[in-house]
């Protein structure tokens, strides 16, 4: 018979390994505890707009993300970011400035002073940290690229992917790659020549070259195509109560719709949020809860607009733009949705996505979004040159957002490692190990299937 896997969460994490463990020939078992698939990918159409709340597009980062699609039958769904989309505008001084991605514009740029930009040239020059393990993304960028990049493309670049505080986040946990290039190249323009080499073997995309994709219905449509290919074997509306080891097996005792049962398999794997996990894992290790539980993760309320064309002054020739925090604004940027892919709006209308809040904003709560977006709309229609109130306003507050791979990360991730080694046939996974975007998310899953089926395979 079928060796059986229970999957805790039915988000993109969950879904594709699901998928490929079903795939392969065992047998699976989901528990989602609302009652529908995709998690933090959340689609909803109102009045000829279609808003994405969670993530607004993927980078195409793997092949894996194109076999999963091609898998679910949504090869003829899926859309890539119009060329305009490559795009992307900082706020300086009220004034929108194209970030330079050629040697050319970047000389000619206002975005930096000419200091700024002779300090870039000294890059390949600056030595390696003594101490880049407990280094922030901010104190590595200033050291290597000086303090103007830190605060005109880094920390807005750093809002734009993780809400996250630049003084936080742990490079080698957060940027990986980044931090690699110091290490193993001693630089990240010497490294970034080498490293495109060795990504072209491995058949990966870089994150600057990787094509941008969402599907003509959303994001929320790749979940739900997996979910559907799973149909039967999800169970939603569930509330987890406990995970117990007998034997060679695991129990998952669950409320299902109101009755309590369990279900008993080979191996399990989470891909819930550290904080949800850290709710029922004290039964199986204490320790594990603290670990789970130090994992920050901000608040964002993500509010979607919608205008006649007429009312805005600005050019919609881009992907949006994002905001230096030096700039203090009450939001961290905005998506030009409907510049970026097709369907988004009506035809003579705008979308516009704008994410709210953040690390650098812990104690932004529910009760203050209506008057925090008030704000917002003032401060966004300056900008824009929008003259009148939005047609469409719908928005979504993510009370826990987006994990933070903070300094001392690397601490928690040692001790999932240990764990796992420790309780075979319970693995972690999900968005708070391996990256948080879509594509990191696909690409860990893919992983954790080849772990799960050579644990099963002993
Ligand atoms: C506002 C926002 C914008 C983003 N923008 C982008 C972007 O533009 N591009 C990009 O690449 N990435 C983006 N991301 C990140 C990316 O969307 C997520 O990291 C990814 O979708 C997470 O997938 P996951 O399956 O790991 O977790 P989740 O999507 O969080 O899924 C976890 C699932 O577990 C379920 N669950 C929770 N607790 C329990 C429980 N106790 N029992 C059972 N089920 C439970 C949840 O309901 C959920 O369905 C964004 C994220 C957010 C929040």
């Amino acid at each position: 018979m079928a060796k059986k896997v229970t999957i805790l969460g039915a988000g993109i994490s969950g879904l594709a390994t699901a998928h490929w463990l079903e795939k392969a020939g065992y047998n699976v078992a989901i528990v989602e505890q609302k009652s529908e698939p995709g998690g933090a990918m959340v689609t909803k159409s109102v009045d000829g707009y279609l808003i994405d709340f969670g993530p607004n597009s993927g980078l195409e980062t793997t092949p894996k993300i194109k076999e999963l699609v091609n898998d679910v039958g949504l090869a003829s769904e899926m859309i890539y970011a119009n060329e305009e989309g490559n795009i992307r505008y900082i706020l300086k001084n009220n004034q929108l400035l194209p970030l330079p991605t050629k040697p050319g514009a970047f000389l000619k740029t206002k975005l930096f002073s000419t200091s700024a930009k002779l300090r870039l040239m000294k890059e390949p020059f600056v030595g390696k940290s003594d101490d880049g393990y407990n280094q922030s993304i901010a104190e590595f960028v200033e050291r290597r690229l000086g303090k103007e990049f830190l605060d005109n493309a880094i920390d807005p670049f750093v809002s734009g992917v993780y809400a996250g505080d630049p003084t936080k986040l742990s490079v080698k946990s957060a940027f990986p790659k980044l931090y690699r290039l110091e290490e193993l190249y001693g630089g990240l323009i010497k490294g970034m020549f080498k490293g495109a080499k060795e990504r072209k073997q491995r058949n990966e995309e870089s994150k600057q070259h990787a094509k941008m994709f969402s599907f003509k219905n959303g994001m929320q449509t790749l979940p739900k195509a997996i979910a559907k290919n799973l149909e039967g074997r999800i169970y939603f509306d569930s509330i987890i109560d406990k995970i117990t080891r007998r034997d060679d097996k695991v129990i998952l005792d669950i409320e299902h719709k109101g009755e309590k049962g369990h279900i008993v398999s080979d191996a399990l794997l989470s891909t819930i949020p550290s904080h949800r996990l850290s709710k029922i894992s004290d039964s199986i290790d204490p320790e594990l809860t603290n670990h789970l539980n130090s994992i920050y993760y901000p608040p964002v309320l993500v509010l979607f607009l919608g205008y006649d064309k007429k009312a805005i002054k600005q050019k919609l020739d881009g992907f949006g733009f994002l905001i230096p925090s030096k700039e203090q604004k009450k939001f961290l940027g905005a998506i030009w949705s409907s510049t970026i892919f097709i369907n988004r709006s009506p035809k003579d209308k705008a979308a516009f996505t704008i994410f709210i809040g953040g690390a650098r904003n812990q104690d932004f709560t529910v009760d203050q979004a209506e008057a925090r977006i008030e704000e917002v709309l003032k401060e966004f229609h300056t900008v824009m040159g929008i003259k009148g109130n939005p047609e469409l306003k719908q928005w979504k507050f993510w009370n826990k957002a987006i994990p933070q791979y903070n300094i001392g990360y690397i601490e928690h991730e040692r001790y999932f490692q240990k764990f796992e080694s420790e309780n075979p046939g319970i693995f972690l996974g999900g968005n708070y190990r391996g990256g948080i975007s879509v594509g990191d998310c696909i690409k860990s899953s893919f992983e954790n299937f080849e772990k799960i089926k050579e644990y099963l395979e002993e």
